[in-house]
């Protein structure tokens, strides 16, 4: 029976713009949806741009337009990172909106109704100034525990303490930076404590709703005791503030955070409203799956909050939160002030392909909470060797030795490998195992290109074989398009192109499965991708040029680890002759030089020493020279340096030239040899 699935992206709060990790969430949400709809399976997949509370209020009025006008802003620009990257929700719609409205309001009077809501008078810090209630975070002063100073209202810092902002010394908004004073108000309470709510989210939290590691802190919160027992949640805040109101009380809005989540269902009725699909009765029927894709960072509201407000309100509850780790790149958390992390949009403006990096996740990601890294040089390596290596180039070579396209008969489908293989994939797609998949695809890519190899239909065609070098290519093309069957999900784009190629139906795990047969046609071979150059990922990272970053500012000359102590006029100290000797200094000649894309300060130097083979080094003297004007010269390089990777490529040496203290601003002058000397000479 197909399913009928309902399923959701955490809500961007509409601040900013998307980062890394929000495209990281999509693009395995989408992989998932993708998966299900080749299964024939119903899948609505909706997103909405989270409006509300305070930030984006202030950062409003900081730039002097309406919070509307700010969320229009930031909503106009989703469009091009969804579809950049192949995501592709529904429906994208607002926590502000009618339907949000609509829908918190209920919500908030049937838990009423249900005896849920409290009304408490709570002292808070209140900005004379401002005229508003201050959360936590604009609240500053001293740590009542060691003294330092400029500390938020929750947390020290320096120390670590833990306080609330009435314990600060000398505290002071942030927003107008006048005191504080402590004012009464009155708040309204969700009884998260009830016994009713306590006892449903224990039920709700066992079995296969959430992943084991998720559900043990579900229940470490559920079961605690005294100062960690389940507090009851604050869900309102005073006006000024940019939300929804609550019901009969004129100057309360519920905290952002309350209708957050319901704008999963705003977006989904405005989607159903959209297309004629009865909202109510899909929620209503049992049948119906209501699946969340969140981060690591919201469990706490999505298995705490969340399900018992759907609950107590009548409507249908979560059926699985599927929670992921977060995107670091080389091992570091992202950090936009240290530029380490990766720009989404850049990524797309360079040219860089989006279905590269939907790869390089899906090849990383597993069912676990765990982090997910990005090594620019693991991405290098696996998108060009498993998918143009691999892949790819299994159709490139094979349709070689198919006349005019058509397939003969051969072997494919007559033993169980590639059966397995579907079956396999789907599982693991369908438990969000997206590496595993990836792992068993180019196993099978690899046995495909294995027996390929080993058929040599070029040899075949030598000896008069053409007629079983066809049956070996058409073997190969079939394999193929299993292969682009398993990654369609990741690869919708490519899948399509080369569904194209094949001239096949639209592949399916079932349709992969049975041989397109002999006499069939496909087109002509067309590059379905390209490799990714390690200067793509320079450019994505935005690297410092060579001039700013030591390891390749030598201001001497090349690319040589580590950087030279900055010259001076008075000599360094002394060493013996045997530690000089230990310097492999060669006459070199420049055979050839040229500029190094994306490097100011470099030119790529080939030098014969000698060798059977010319050296590459990389030398920092564009500044002062012309590369068309080296070539022919001598000059001497250090044959012995460790090579050493760059970002443009290996260096095998270093050549050596004379710069005063202050680099490159006097000039750079390269040695030569007297005439009469030849390549290879040692020099001593
Ligand atoms: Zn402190």
């Amino acid at each position: 029976m197909p399913r009928q699935l309902f399923v959701t992206t955490a809500l961007p709060y509409a601040n900013g713009s998307f980062h890394i990790g929000h495209i990281m969430e999509y693009i395995q949400a989408d992989i998932w949806v993708r998966f299900q709809r080749m299964q024939g399976h119903t899948v609505h997949f909706v997103c909405a741009d989270d409006a509300h509370g305070a930030p984006i209020m202030l950062k409003a009025e900081a730039e002097g337009i309406k919070p509307e006008t700010l969320v229009a802003r930031i909503g106009a620009e989703r469009a091009r990172y969804l579809e950049g990257f192949h995501i592709a929700f529904d429906n994208w719609h607002s926590t502000h909106s009618a339907e949000n409205t609509q829908l918190a309001q209920d919500i908030y009077r049937k838990l009423d109704a249900a005896g849920l809501i409290d009304r408490r008078t709570i002292e808070q810090y209140f900005d004379p100034v401002k005229s508003m209630f201050l959360a936590d975070r604009y609240i500053k002063g001293e740590c009542p525990n060691c003294g330092a100073k400029d500390q938020f209202g929750d947390n020290c810092e320096v120390c670590g303490a833990v306080y609330s902002p009435t314990d600060l010394k000398n505290p002071y908004s942030t927003l107008s930076g006048a005191p504080p004073v402590l004012k009464s108000s009155e708040h309204f309470f969700f009884r998260l404590s009830d016994a009713r709510c306590v006892a449903f989210l224990k039920e709700w939290a066992l079995g296969e709703r959430l992943q084991g590691q998720v559900a043990n802190k579900a229940r470490e919160w559920l079961e605690g005791t005294g100062d960690k027992a389940l507090g009851d949640w604050d869900i309102s805040r005073d006006a000024p503030y940019f939300g929804i109101e609550i019901p009969g009380a004129p100057g309360k809005y519920f905290y952002v955070w309350l209708d957050a989540p319901i704008g999963y269902l705003a977006s989904f009725k405005n989607y159903c409203r959209k297309k004629g699909i009865d909202f109510e009765a899909f929620l209503a029927d049992p049948h119906s799956e209501q699946i969340h894709f969140i981060g690591k960072d919201i469990i706490y509201f999505h298995t705490l909050f969340w399900p018992a407000m759907l609950k107590f309100a009548g409507y249908k509850v979560p059926d699985r939160v599927y929670v992921h780790g977060f995107i670091t790149v080389s091992g570091e958390k992202m950090s936009k002030s240290r530029g380490t992390g990766i720009s989404p949009l850049r990524y797309l403006d360079i040219g860089m392909n989006p279905e590269w990096l939907r790869y390089y996740i899906a090849a990383k990601l597993n069912a676990n909470v765990e982090d997910v890294d990005f090594n620019p040089d693991d991405f290098i390596a696996r998108v060009n060797s498993d998918l143009v290596g691999k892949y790819v180039n299994i159709a490139s070579r094979a349709s070689k030795f198919l006349p005019e396209g058509r397939l003969v008969a051969s072997e494919f489908g007559r033993n169980e490998r590639t059966g397995d293989l579907l079956k396999a994939v789907q599982s693991h797609y369908e438990a969000r195992e997206f590496g595993k998949a990836v792992r068993d695809i180019m196993a099978y890519a690899d046995d495909a290109n294995r027996k390929f190899d080993l058929a040599a239909p070029w040899q075949l065609v030598k000896e008069g074989k053409a007629e079983r070098a066809s049956e070996v290519a058409t073997e190969a093309i079939e394999a193929f398009r299993a292969i682009t069957a398993c990654l369609k999900p990741i690869l919708p784009d490519l899948a399509m192109r080369a569904e194209r190629f094949l001239d096949c139906a639209t592949l399916t795990f079932d349709s992969a499965a049975l041989p397109l047969g002999p006499g069939h046609r496909i087109g002509a071979y067309e590059h379905l991708m390209t490799r990714v150059d390690a200067k793509h990922l320079d450019a994505l990272f935005d690297m410092p040029e060579p001039s700013k970053a030591p390891p390749t500012q030598p201001a001497v000359a090349a690319a040589a680890p580590p950087a030279p102590a900055p010259a001076s006029a008075s000599a360094s100290a002394t060493i013996g002759i045997d530690d000089f000797m230990k310097v492999d200094l060669r006459v070199a000649r420049i055979v050839d030089a040229g500029p190094v894309e994306g490097a100011d300060k470099l030119v790529r130097l080939t030098l014969d020493i000698g060798e059977a083979k010319p050296r590459n080094v990389f030398a920092g003297i564009k500044a002062a020279y012309d590369p068309a004007q080296l070539v022919g010269r001598l000059t001497v390089m250090v044959a012995n340096l460790a090579p050493r990777k760059m970002k443009f490529g290996l260096s095998e040496g270093m050549v050596l030239a004379a710069s005063a203290p202050d680099g490159a601003a006097s000039g750079i002058y390269l040695l030569a040899p007297d005439s009469g000397a030849v390549p290879g000479m040692r020099v001593k």
